[in-house]
């Protein structure tokens, strides 16, 4: 008898949060799990993109009680550092290194416990192809050519790496001037301490890269630009509200939903509340509330409001934004609101900036040094050349969603195939699930949403 005609296989592809949760809750059904082929291409298990920066001035952008990797053991996190005999400040920004440990961590006592012999095999390897086979199950092969029969699999692969902006002249890309991913191995190196920066993007990952760059020496000018030019807003004061927050009733349409979270806010301030807990309050609505959207109004959000919610809702820590504000007040870094008509290589082993500030008729021409892309997680899914969706798109096992955020799912995180009908088996998890569900995209939804397809995995 095979392994497989014993226990089910189930593949989760990706190891960052989303992947390993998913795998830690199949786990945990014990003798009724099934075996799990945890797959990651990076080096390290469990870190994932977001979590496996070094530098100590990455902190998390949400307080430390309300990173624990499950919902049910609100204290996990805290008691893990507690362990550590780190500090546990619940309302403190832990740095994401710390983070990327406690999940190795959890991961590797998971992997080495009794339950987990012969069900969770961890395989340090790139998925490049995912196909199904004439009786519905499915074949997995990985870079290195090895391959493996799974009953079903879990696409937790997390954001698409940035797309260069437009405007980015194409003989740019691979060029060392021009950095396309500020995530990829040595994206700050070669840059001399007083040269000129362009950081494109002004949201959390250039505020990364902004403080990676001075945290190695750099001391040139900073220009970030972005449409509105608008910056993370800075988390509120520690203070719990004294009492849950009931979130604002939301409207049949986008304009009715901001006039109530408006009114909502207003009678917040009334009550000597902050903004902040309005929208926090909102985070249990969200999901619902994006199911509920026709797909032209999704589209409309995206257009006219995604810029104002991603600032007020994915803030930085007050210590983050201290560093920021000096930054500016110091003039080091100018943060400008307007579009990139071109940049191009310039006459003195420069680079050239044609921009049209906001609200202006005529573009500005400046020259910098360096140029990097934080514009944030790739667009368009359908143009992917990652060989794993590229595949599971031309096979139409997959397609992307509306909006092409990432793949069509139905409410349950099962993969839509090209018609539009479920694919026994295939399931996404985290951010590839943006155009369904939207707020997949940060620990506190993920880690309910891991736990709830862990269990429909297993029934
Ligand atoms: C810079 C940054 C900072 C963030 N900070 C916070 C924060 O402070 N708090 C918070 O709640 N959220 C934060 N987030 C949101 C974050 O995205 C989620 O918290 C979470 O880490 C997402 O995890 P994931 O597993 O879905 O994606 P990822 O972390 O991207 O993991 C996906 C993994 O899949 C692997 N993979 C992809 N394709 C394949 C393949 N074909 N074969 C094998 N492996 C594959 C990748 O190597 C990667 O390790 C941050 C995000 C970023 C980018």
């Amino acid at each position: 008898m095979t392994d497989r005609a014993r226990r089910p296989t189930i593949a989760v592809i990706g190891a960052g949060f989303s992947g390993s949760l998913v795998a830690l809750h199949l786990l945990a059904a014990g003798a009724s799990a099934p075996r799990i082929l945890l797959v990651e291409r990076a080096s390290g298990f469990g870190k994932g993109v977001a979590y496996s920066t070094r530098h100590g001035a990455h902190l998390l952008n949400v307080r430390a009680g309300n990173m624990s990797a499950f919902p049910d053991q609100p204290s996990h996190f805290l008691d893990w550092l507690r362990s550590r005999n780190e500090p546990a400040d619940p309302s403190g920004f832990v740095a994401r290194a710390t983070y990327g440990q406690y999940l190795q961590d959890i991961l590797s006592q998971a992997a080495k416990g009794s339950d987990a012999v012969g069900r969770l095999v961890l395989v340090a390897d790139d998925a490049v192809s995912l196909t199904r086979l004439p009786d519905g199950s499915f074949r997995l092969t990985t870079d290195v050519g090895r391959s493996y029969a799974v009953d079903g699999a879990v696409l937790a692969v997390g954001n698409f790496p940035p797309d260069p902006p437009a405007g980015v002249d194409k003989d740019l890309l691979g060029s060392f001037r021009f950095r396309t991913d500020p995530w990829a191995p040595k994206a700050l190196a070669r840059i001399g301490q007083t040269d000129s920066v362009l950081l494109l993007g002004t949201s959390l990952t250039m505020v990364d890269v902004a403080l990676s760059l001075t945290d190695q020496g750099h001391q040139g000018p900073i220009l970030a630009l972005s449409r509105r030019g608008l910056l993370p807003r800075r988390h509120g004061p520690a203070t719990p509200p004294p009492q849950p927050q009931v979130p604002p009733a939301i409207g049949p349409s986008l304009a009715s939903s901001l006039r109530l979270v408006r009114q909502a806010v207003r009678e917040a301030a009334v009550e000597g509340r902050s903004w902040h807990a309005v929208i926090d309050s909102l985070r249990a609505a969200t999901v619902p509330y994006w199911h509920s959207l026709p797909t032209p109004v999704r589209a409309r959000f995206l257009r006219h409001l995604r810029p104002w919610w991603d600032v007020h809702r994915h803030r930085l820590a007050p210590q983050v934004d201290e560093r920021l504000r000096a930054m500016m007040a110091e003039g080091r870094l100018r943060v400008v609101a307007g579009r990139l008509e071109r940049l191009s290589t310039g006459t003195a082993d420069d680079l050239q900036i044609r921009l049209r500030p906001r609200g202006q008729p005529m573009a500005e021409e400046l020259s910098v040094l360096h140029a990097i892309n934080c514009v944030g997680p790739g667009g368009d899914i359908a143009g992917t050349q990652d060989p794993l969706l590229r595949g599971l798109l031309d096979a139409g096992l997959a397609r992307p969603d509306p909006l092409r955020l990432g793949l069509d799912t139905d409410t349950q995180a099962r993969l839509l195939d090209r018609a539009g009908h479920v694919v026994p088996g295939l399931y996404a998890m985290g951010p590839i699930m943006r155009g369904t569900s939207w707020e997949i995209t940060a620990v506190p939804d993920i880690r309910v949403q891991a736990q709830k397809l862990a269990a429909a995995i297993l029934a």
